[in-house]
């Protein structure tokens, strides 16, 4: 697949370089080329994103505390040279202990450092990340630029380190322990030994931005890591797609995809006879090249396992970067709604509820209200080990219903790794997530016109909800937060009727 690069850009000077954009420069050059000079081709930020950048501004300004005394050096974006000054101000006052948001440029990089510690021989500069995983490279690459724009500034820097979340830390009310809350990773060595490296990249990168046009890159895998990128849209534009490309082959390892690549096959319909995939892969294959679905012998027997009346359950939950209530963990996932339909022999089907409308402790009132509604007899359908891991959060929260909870579990039966087990049908173009199955196989049936469509945006949208004051708005939020969670469990119903059909009149 080509990709012809936007060109006809007038030469200009290089200009400046900040953290993020270094950061897109290591992940394509083009994407650093459109942020600097095409951001009108980048897909505008979703409500999703958003609350994730807010959210890392709420923890980096809580992460300042933990290090008391320090100085918040101000300035919008465009006073750079103020905020420098001001930086090196506070650097030669040996009274200030920390600079939060630091200003330092070297070799036209500029970056803000969240904190910078003063420490008996220097200074520790520390990144602060809405994460639980300090390791993670694009982290690190993000210290090693401020640590070569820091040692290139004239500053003696001790440790560079990772702050995250922890999630061992178990809240117990009141001010959070900001020490068990945050956990520092150490980026030192890796800042150090990656000083050349860096200092390459950032010459690669200003020689490539003074350039009379745009790098000439193809669209590939790393448009999605480590971030997704906001040009695929423009970089894709005009492009034609095959129907059924390689990457619909469930779990294609990466040497299978290099094999495959090297051949120039880039549709499941040229895979040769005798190449090598996994079982799955070749059914996904057959069903590809005969255009049907296929289907186990055994999946007529399998759907009959469920005891009636058969009870359909789905949560909506969300995961609050820093634990609200006592006994949860930083990013523990707390259940605010669910839905149960309820279906008996005769195929009647009753609905219920709960959401939690109010900003308090959603857990006890929903566990309860789950309990009445599952009642006690009956299989519990669910898509996928989520509504496990939800039911078991409640029970190790709340003791005195922990053994009703852990009946609940002994009743679930999950039709995700049922259907992965005996039915494909080419239209799941290699997924097996409800949201690709249901439209499959129940025509007309999807999520697209909803207002909420999924899981992460509903934990957005619920987190949003609590904190408007607008009742009217507020009140349309839950009700597109229960119509979609309404229509997760009325996909199961739909499903499994539509399944027992094709097990008894074929696929
Ligand atoms: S979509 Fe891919 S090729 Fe295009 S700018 Fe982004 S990362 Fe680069």
């Amino acid at each position: 697949m080509g990709f012809e690069a936007v060109t006809g850009q007038p030469f200009r000077p290089s200009p400046h370089l900040s953290k993020s954009r270094f950061i897109a420069g290591t992940q394509c050059s083009l994407r650093l080329w459109n942020d600097v000079y095409r951001r009108d081709l980048a897909t505008s930020w979703s409500d999703t994103q958003q609350a994730i950048f807010d959210r890392g501004t709420a923890i980096g300004e809580l992460a300042q505390q933990r290090y008391p005394g320090g100085t918040l050096v101000g300035f919008k974006h465009w006073e750079r040279s103020e905020a420098i000054a001001e930086t090196n101000r506070l650097l030669a006052d040996p009274s200030v202990p920390a600079i939060y948001e630091a200003a330092l440029e070297h070799e036209g990089v500029f970056v803000r450092v969240d904190v910078l510690a003063r420490n008996g021989y220097g200074w520790d500069l520390i990144e602060v990340k809405a994460s639980t995983r300090p390791e993670k490279e694009v982290f690190k690459r993000d210290a090693a630029i401020q640590y070569w724009v820091a040692t290139g500034a004239g500053l003696k820097i001790y440790q560079a380190g990772i702050l995250v979340l922890d999630t061992n830390y178990v809240y117990e009310g009141g001010p959070y322990d900001l020490e068990q809350l945050f956990r520092l990773g150490d980026a030192t060595e890796f800042c150090q030994e990656g000083l050349e490296a860096t200092e390459a990249a950032v010459a690669e990168f200003h020689q490539m931005l003074a350039a009379d046009k745009p790098p000439a890159i193809q669209i590939g895998n790393h448009c999605f890591t480590p971030y997704d990128c906001p040009y695929y849209g423009a970089c894709t534009a005009g492009m034609e797609f095959h129907d059924h490309p390689i990457s619909d082959l469930y779990r294609l390892n990466g040497a299978r995809r290099e094999q495959l690549e090297m051949q120039a096959i880039e549709s499941i319909l040229d895979i040769p006879e005798d190449f090598d995939l996994t079982p799955m892969q070749d059914r996904i294959r057959q069903a590809v090249l005969s255009g049907r679905p296929w289907q186990s012998p055994g999946l007529g027997k399998t759907l009959q396992e469920p005891d009636w009346p058969l009870h359909y359950l789905d949560f909506e939950a969300w995961q609050p970067a820093l634990p609200p209530y006592p006994g949860m963990r930083p990013f523990q996932a707390i259940p605010f709604l669910f839905s149960a339909h309820m279906e008996d022999s005769e195929g009647r089907l009753t609905h219920s509820e709960y959401l939690h409308d109010q900003p308090t402790d959603p857990r006890r009132p929903l566990a309860e209200a789950l309990l009445e509604a599952l009642g006690t007899t009956g299989s519990i359908v669910v898509y996928s080990g989520y509504e496990r891991r939800m039911i078991n959060t409640l029970a190790d929260q709340l003791p005195d219903l922990r053994n009703a909870l852990m009946a609940l579990n002994d009743r679930l039966w999950d039709l995700l790794p049922v259907i992965r087990e005996h039915y494909y049908h080419p239209d799941f173009r290699g997924s097996f997530s409800i949201k690709a199955v249901l439209p499959a196989l129940v025509k007309g049936q999807h999520w697209s016109d909803l207002a909420i469509a999924d899981g992460m945006s509903a934990a957005v949208a619920y987190e949003s909800a609590l904190a408007d004051d607008d009742l009217e708005n507020r009140g349309q939020v839950f009700a597109d937060l229960r119509t979609y969670c309404a229509q997760d469990t009325r996909a199961m119903v739909d499903l499994l009727r539509e399944l027992k059909e094709r097990a008894v009149n074929g696929p």
